[in-house]
């Protein structure tokens, strides 16, 4: 959105923000803050959304906790998605970890979780398999 030099913005609720470039980029550090924390929290080795959620909310009220989670939740799934973090379990006992990135050993994007492949290249090679022709 910063390289279309947006000047103002005009919100669904709220009032208008007229300095929408120093807007955007607050919100940019707020999220890179975030991650930072999240990070730091894997790290020092809380290993679900509750930990680092009391962690990091610690003095928020209580009634933020549950849009807090929600937050956390969606920094870890980007984090997954970069393979900077790994989880385990399901939903109820799912534990979370840090890992170092990894490359797609096909194609060297990162790869999601502990996988070797990519998304794209593990259909790719599964369909290749498929057709007899890998
Ligand atoms: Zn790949």
């Amino acid at each position: 959105m910063l390289e279309r030099d947006p000047r103002t913005i005009y919100p669904g609720h709220g009032p208008i923000v007229l300095d929408a470039k120093a807007k955007l980029r607050e919100y940019l550090e707020h999220r890179a803050e975030r991650e930072e924390q999240i990070l730091t929290g894997l790290a020092a080795g809380d290993r679900t959304v509750e930990a680092l959620v009391e962690r990091i909310y610690a003095d928020h009220p209580a009634d933020v906790q549950e849009l807090a989670a929600r937050s956390v939740t969606a920094h870890l799934l980007k984090l997954e998605t970069e393979g900077r973090a790994a989880k385990a379990g399901r939903a109820s006992a799912r534990a979370w970890t840090i890992i170092e990135p990894k490359a797609c050993a096909r194609c060297g994007r990162p790869v999601k979780g502990r996988a070797r492949y990519c998304g794209s290249c593990s259909l790719a090679l599964l369909q290749g398999d498929a057709a007899g022709s890998a």
